[in-house]
């Protein structure tokens, strides 16, 4: 499988960025002092992050759950139960979450609300727990792990409904699907911006070695859009493309979510499902299946695979108050957060393995150095 296929900023990861970052250093140093090296948003100076292997403070694995045909929404009947599928998104479930969690509930129409089961506590069970609950379900949530120990609380939380599907293998239906769950979640996120929820706009600039191409099919969900030519930045990366998008961070939007359930009388059980006749086996007649990679040996699809990502803390910096994707080979990205300075990355498909990987993270971080090796406070 094509790993180029993935992701939106597809060039940035395969094409080297080592000879002409050369070249830009050694021009760097003048092109810095420029005036116009402002950002062109918030016209604020650029501060990079501080980035060494002796404070990195924390590595961690996550597997997204990858479909090559895409993320399962649809329903099927067991008897007299009905399960609704929600799950495989690939590396784009935060920001599809409300969308296709709508798309899920929109399976219960015509039914009248009663008791339902939502297996999985990361931010599809969540987000379908909650819009269940507002159209009027008694929701039970069943979980192995709570929301903090699932994978959706590892992801870095940008809003880019990417890496979610090889478009050479998904079918135009799919792809529909997938522009109504990413629109509908966009617009939901628009609502809920602020601390309660962790979800805020910023900038992100977007490194290449060839002028980067428009967000595609997704371009209008991302403001301010301009490209940056090699001397009105001090990125080595030659090419930059500034846009506005939004920030989801994981961990205070799930905890909320989680909070929102139980105020509106949710009920949570801890509880590890061995196959689907355990599953079947439950009380509820409508069953919400959201167990990302779960579902694998749950409901036995075999299309479903880890890409397994591996991320690196840094503490937080609120003076870097940008992100940044691309710059380098493979799947680099650095997300500033209230809670770390958060550095990528990794998309292994079929990796299972839990552990970070050493020779990973000090590539992660050696490459991230060299990015914002230009930078006036680089260190
Ligand atoms: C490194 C990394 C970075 C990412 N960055 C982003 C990003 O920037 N933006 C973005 O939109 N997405 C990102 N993602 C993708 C995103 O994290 C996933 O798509 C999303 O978390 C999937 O959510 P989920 O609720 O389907 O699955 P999960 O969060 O995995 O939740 C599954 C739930 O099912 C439960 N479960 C599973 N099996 C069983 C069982 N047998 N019995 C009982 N319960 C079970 C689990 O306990 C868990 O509660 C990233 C992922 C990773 C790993």
């Amino acid at each position: 499988m094509n790993r180029k296929q993935h992701s939106r900023r597809d060039l940035l990861k395969t094409l080297g960025t080592g000879a002409i970052a050369a070249t830009m250093a050694g021009c760097a140093s003048v092109a810095i002092t420029d005036a116009r090296y402002q950002r062109p948003y918030s016209r604020k100076p650029w501060v990079a992050p501080k980035i060494s292997m002796v404070n990195v403070i924390r590595e961690i694995v996550g597997h997204r759950p990858y479909r090559p045909s895409g993320f399962v929404v649809k329903s099927e009947r067991f008897g007299d139960k009905v399960v609704v599928h929600n799950y495989g998104h690939g590396g784009g479930g935060i920001s599809l979450s409300w969308g296709s969690s709508a798309l899920a509930v929109r399976e219960t129409l015509g039914m009248e609300p009663g008791q339902a089961a939502v297996i999985g506590s990361g931010v599809m069970g969540l987000t379908s727990a909650r819009l269940l609950q507002d159209a009027g379900w008694k929701v039970t949530i069943y979980t192995r792990d709570v929301a903090r120990h699932t994978t959706s609380n590892v992801a870095g939380g940008e809003w880019g409904p990417f890496s979610v599907h090889d478009p050479e293998v998904s079918s135009p239906a799919f792809k529909a699907q997938l522009q109504f769950a990413a629109r509908i979640a966009h617009h939901a996120y628009t609502n809920l911006g602020g601390p309660d929820y962790g979800v805020r706009w910023t900038e992100l600039y977007t490194l290449g070695d060839t002028p980067i191409e428009e967000e595609g099919e997704f371009s209008d969900l991302y403001p301010y859009s301009i490209n940056l030519t090699p001397n009105e930045h001090p990125f080595t990366a030659p090419y930059v493309r500034h846009e506005l998008t939004m920030m989801v961070e994981p961990a205070t939007f799930l905890r909320r979510l989680t909070q929102d359930f139980h105020l509106a009388g949710g009920q949570y059980v801890i509880r590890n499902f061995n196959d689907k006749d355990e599953i079947l086996a439950l009380s509820e007649p409508v069953i919400f299946n959201c167990t990302g990679l779960g579902a694998a040996v749950l409901f036995e699809d075999t299309e479903l695979t880890p890409a397994k990502g591996q991320l690196v803390y840094l503490p937080p910096d609120p003076d870097v108050d940008y992100l940044t994707i691309g710059g380098g080979p493979s799947n680099l990205y650095m997300f500033s957060r209230s809670d770390a300075v958060v550095l990528g990355g990794t998309f292994k498909i079929g990796d299972y393995s839990t552990h970070p990987e050493p020779a990973e993270t000090q590539r992660i971080v050696s490459e991230h150095q060299r990015i914002f090796s230009n930078f006036r406070n680089a260190g």
